[in-house]
């Protein structure tokens, strides 16, 4: 086991996992900090937390925990993931996890960059871009739980760390390891602990993963990842593996769960009803009303099962979800339709389905709770953030879990294919 991960939330868990497989590490996630050591022979494991917005000394304790999990299960080097938009408070918890992360380590430098240029995340001088704006005058400017008002990291983090913080700039990363060495030999002269990192391309990604080589610990979004499996290759730990993305052969019955409202999942859930294929409505009123939506829906699609993948779905358009939290309230109409959907995904797995796709981040956390899944291996990637997993523990389930706004228009009946091709 070389990479020790802990990440801040669930799908971010994912989306690092997923850059780690295809840069040609065998890697792991696990839900929350396994209980037992986990019988896998894997490179990197992720830990995924839900500690972005927790208060900070929770948060703290459950990544020290995740951090002395993975120090056991024998990794040599640890990688703290967070948004690529740096989703924090003055609070933390980016600042205090990572100062904590660094004491438990002994280290006395650790990277913060959260740049992933691929979706159009850059830092320039300390500055985060989101496309063409600051981070300031993008849309997490308004976010509920983690208002980004101040584009320039070197300022936000320093508000939630004792660390002095300071910068690598632009112009040390574009000319190359040695000089991001240099830079980071200097800050630690004037008493620097965290070094917010410039990033513009996926080069200098690379580099300044090659200069943090010997950093017990890397903070980062998970663009600086596609860049360390090099790095323990350079030192002869890891083989060149054509199989990192390898997961075993499941045959069985296949369903679609969907409970994201976002605009592309209503956009996949129209695809797979007007390509003709059989799909259930989950209707929260129903539900509301006490009625066991959820045996209804498993018996009408026993019969149908054996014939083609069925969707289940709560998904609906913007207007009709206002309608639904007008009369139950917002929490209240979740957690009705994701105990539902979490109740036919049990329903699903007693039936003989193996292969199962779950759109919503929400939805997907409430149904991998649902079948008690501890840790997923990685697999192949279907479209960019989103690979194919397979559950860790007496019965293997495949499972490809999607947040929101990811997949094409075709991703339910494109991921299926997928394992059969
Ligand atoms: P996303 O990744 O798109 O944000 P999530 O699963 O995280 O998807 O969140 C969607 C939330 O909306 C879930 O809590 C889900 O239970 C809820 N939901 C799904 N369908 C409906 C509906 N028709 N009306 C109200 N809430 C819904």
């Amino acid at each position: 086991m070389l990479l020790g991960c802990i990440a801040d939330d669930f799908t971010g868990a994912t989306d690092l996992a997923n850059n780690l497989v295809r840069s040609g590490m065998r890697t792991l996630q696990t839900i929350g900090v396994p209980a037992a050591s986990l019988a896998a022979d894997v490179d990197a494991v992720v830990v995924a937390l839900k500690s972005r917005t927790i208060a900070a000394d929770a948060a703290v304790a459950q990544s020290l925990a995740a951090l002395a999990w993975l120090k056991r299960a024998g990794c040599r080097q640890f990688y703290f993931k967070y948004c690529s938009t740096f989703d924090s408070t003055p609070q933390g918890n980016i600042g205090p996890v990572a100062e904590a992360l660094m004491d438990a380590l002994g280290a006395n430098i650790a990277i913060a960059c959260p740049a992933f240029p691929t979706n159009a995340r850059t830092i320039y001088m300390g500055n985060l871009f989101v496309g063409e704006v600051p981070l300031s005058e993008s849309g997490m400017r308004d976010h509920p739980l983690t208002p980004m008002t101040d584009a320039n990291l070197v300022r936000v983090l320093q508000a939630q760390s004792h660390a002095r913080v300071g910068l690598v700039p632009w112009t040390a990363v574009a000319a190359g390891e040695a000089a991001i060495r240099a830079r980071f030999a200097a800050l630690v002269t004037a008493g620097v602990r965290l070094a917010v990192v410039d990033a513009l391309s996926d080069t200098d990604l690379y580099a300044i993963a090659a200069a943090c080589a010997d950093h017990p610990l890397i903070t980062a979004g998970s663009g600086v990842a596609l860049g360390l499996p090099e790095n323990f290759r350079r030192a002869g730990l890891l083989p060149q593996r054509a199989d990192a993305a390898d997961l075993p052969r499941v045959p069985g019955l296949a369903a679609v769960i969907s409970g994201s409202c976002s605009q592309a999942t209503n956009g996949q859930v129209e695809h797979w009803i007007a390509s003709g294929r059989p799909a259930i409505r989950i209707d929260p009123m129903e539900i509301a009303r006490g009625a066991n939506v959820a045996a209804a829906a498993l018996q009408q699609a026993t019969s149908l099962l054996a014939g083609a993948p069925v969707l289940f779905y709560a998904t609906a358009a913007p207007d009709a979800v206002k309608s639904v939290q007008a009369e139950l309230g917002v929490a209240e109409a979740g957690a009705l339709v994701e105990q539902a959907l979490a109740a036919i995904a049990q329903g699903l797995i007693a039936r003989g389905v193996k292969r199962l796709v779950v759109a919503g981040g929400e939805t997907a956390g409430a149904v991998v709770q649902a079948l008690g899944v501890a840790a997923l291996k990685i697999g192949p990637q279907i479209d960019p953030g989103v690979p194919w997993t397979a559950t860790l523990g007496a019965q293997t389930i495949l499972l490809a879990l999607k947040s929101g706004n990811f997949g094409s228009r075709d991703f339910f009946a494109k991921s299926l294919a997928q394992l059969d091709a």
